[in-house]
């Protein structure tokens, strides 16, 4: 339908034809694909973050709330997406924007998304899927295997059974969290005697039956904000959500997880599951698994590892090690569209006994029957497309060896980094990378000193002031649109606890070189010049610490 005279009309023939796929070199969809792509390759090879223009100018094309009542040309649509929509989106790809966990995508994973769409498989049942649920089976295998290990036997006997599951593949890490926290959960309340599970009859029901007062999971401080929406959608809420103290170096800190681990036994608390962080989201640190693994052993209670980040790092042999204990975990979180290189909606959870989600299991009449191999009794979302076939091509294109030397390449180039900073006399790096993130900020070497030197009040003045300079600079080195960190607020001890405002840096597009680390920090120069009023104010400061008035 490309626009001849520009009244489309609505009317069932034509509503018919744009459910047929137009064929030929000439036909609409060769055309708009071509100005498409066209349109995307320029932008994506423009090293610019976004076309900067002010969020609120940018709503003026979306403040429409009536509904259209004329339909559009599809040509005239993607016009108009392109106008308004493509050239006002962030550049994730661009390899200066090393602010997130939201890189490039290997360029295949475009045709392959069109097949996965056009064939709009249904994961959920076996009939809208079919070859589709093997294949999603086998991919949750082999991560299994890339985690658990087991052997042959194994594999063969579980991964295909009707009955069992060895993890869920679905939308993100926030709903594998989720579902590996309800199944503890369930498995923590099951059916005894006259009760007939927490699944039946609910918390209330489970708490009176099994004599407790209250059910916690247990994290450190650093946990991901899905482990509260965890919390409460499970009824126990947020506040059960049970912090541990974390070590200089945001680990979990060891006395106090049996600290508080005995003190909530002794209020007749039930844990439900121990959570441990392998890659900390502000800081890319990773908790003490084999140790957690020991506690909760002693207290037998479920250790769920949340790796949505940093488990991609276990396709790496030379830095597998750094997880060390994971296999020792009941469930694990993995995202597959951070690490792994998978466009977003991504994610699994994966479970070492695949008896372990049989406490969720739900069957229903029309599909999900009991003894078939559907993939929606075991998870808690319904319908779902076939996002496993990408990861699927991944695993078979890049294959486990790529993946190591696209982990290797960004764990040296994290290294590389820190390094640079740290020979710089005007920045500091506030978090070394254990994997490939890291925080710093822009201080200069007279603002350092007078900062060491300085206490009480003028030290939190000073300390405020170059937050305000940190957040500045992060600020307008995203308008000037050239490259783009994040920034994020820690407490580092070196720095007695103060609130200090870092820039955060994930290093996972390969694209990323050298050159670019250099430029972003002669960036992040050049903008803390042009404050000269925070300058002032900053000095001003200083000069009262050095005079020791
Ligand atoms: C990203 C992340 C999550 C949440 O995953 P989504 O895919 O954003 O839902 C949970 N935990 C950690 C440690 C993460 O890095």
């Amino acid at each position: 339908m490309v626009s001849q005279d520009k009244t489309a009309q609505v009317n069932f023939e034509s509503l018919l034809r744009i459910f047929t796929v137009p064929e030929g070199p000439e036909s609409t969809l060769t055309q708009i694909e071509e100005s498409l792509s066209g349109n995307l390759n320029q932008f994506l090879k423009e090293h610019i973050v976004a076309e900067e223009k002010p969020l609120r100018e940018i709503e003026k094309d979306f403040r429409q709330s009536i509904l259209p009542e004329t339909p559009t040309f599809v040509s005239d649509h993607t016009q108009h997406l392109l106008d308004t929509l493509v050239s006002h989106s962030v550049h994730t790809s661009s390899p200066s924007f090393i602010g997130h966990m939201t890189s490039a995508l290997p360029y295949y994973l475009m045709p392959l998304s069109k097949i996965m769409i056009a064939l709009n498989q249904n994961l959920v049942k076996i009939e809208t899927s079919k070859a589709f649920t093997p294949l999603e089976r086998q991919v949750l295998g082999m991560l299994h295997n890339l985690i658990y290990a087991q052997d042959d036997a194994f594999y063969s006997r579980w991964m295909h059974s009707a009955q069992h599951s060895l993890g869920a593949f679905c939308s993100g890490g926030t709903i594998a969290n989720i579902t590996a926290l309800w199944v503890a959960r369930n498995n923590a309340f099951p059916a005894d005697g006259e009760f007939r599970g927490i699944e039946q009859q609910g918390i209330f029901k489970a708490l009176k039956h099994y004599d407790y007062e209250g059910v916690a999971i247990v994290v450190s401080e650093r946990g991901h904000y899905s482990l509260k929406k965890a919390a409460d959608v499970l009824g126990i809420g947020r506040e059960s959500l049970v912090p541990v103290k974390t070590d200089d170096h945001n680990k979990v800190c060891l006395t106090d997880l049996e600290a508080k681990l005995n003190e909530l036994e002794e209020n007749k608390i039930k844990t439900i599951a121990v959570v441990g962080i392998a890659g900390t989201t502000e800081t890319g640190n990773i908790d003490p698994l084999a140790e957690i693994a020991a506690i909760c052993q002693k207290h037998q209670c479920h250790f769920h590892v949340d790796a949505a980040w940093g488990g991609a790092t276990l396709m790496s042999n030379k830095h597998r090690d750094l997880l060390a204990g994971i296999e020792l975990a009941d469930s694990v979180t993995i995202d597959a569209h951070k690490q792994l290189y998978i466009p977003m909606g991504a994610g699994m959870v994966l479970f070492k006994d695949p008896h372990s989600m049989a406490s969720i299991e739900h069957h229903a009449a029309y599909i999900l029957r009991k003894g078939s191999k559907d993939l929606g009794s075991h998870a808690l979302e319904g319908s779902r497309s076939g996002m496993a076939m990408l990861l699927y091509s991944s695993m078979h294109i890049i294959s486990r060896p790529g993946y190591e030397l696209l982990i290797n390449a960004s764990l040296d180039k994290a290294r590389y980094f820190a390094d640079l900073i740290s020979q710089q006399s005007d920045f500091e790096l506030v978090t070394e990378p254990e994997l490939c993130l890291l925080t710093y900020r822009y201080i200069p070497p007279h603002v350092k000193a007078a900062l060491h030197k300085a206490t009480g009040k003028k030290k939190h003045k000073l300390n405020e002031l170059i937050n305000g300079l940190t957040q500045f600079i992060q600020k307008h080195q995203r308008e000037n649109g050239l490259s783009f960190v994040s920034r994020t607020t820690l407490t580092p001890k070196k720095w007695d606890k103060m609130t200090t405002i870092v820039f955060r840096v994930v290093l996972a597009n390969p694209l990323t070189t050298k050159e670019i680390l250099h430029n972003i920090l002669n960036e992040q120069r050049e903008i803390a010049k042009a404050a000269p009023s925070l300058t002032k104010q900053i000095n001003t400061v200083v000069d009262a610490i050095e005079s020791g008035l």
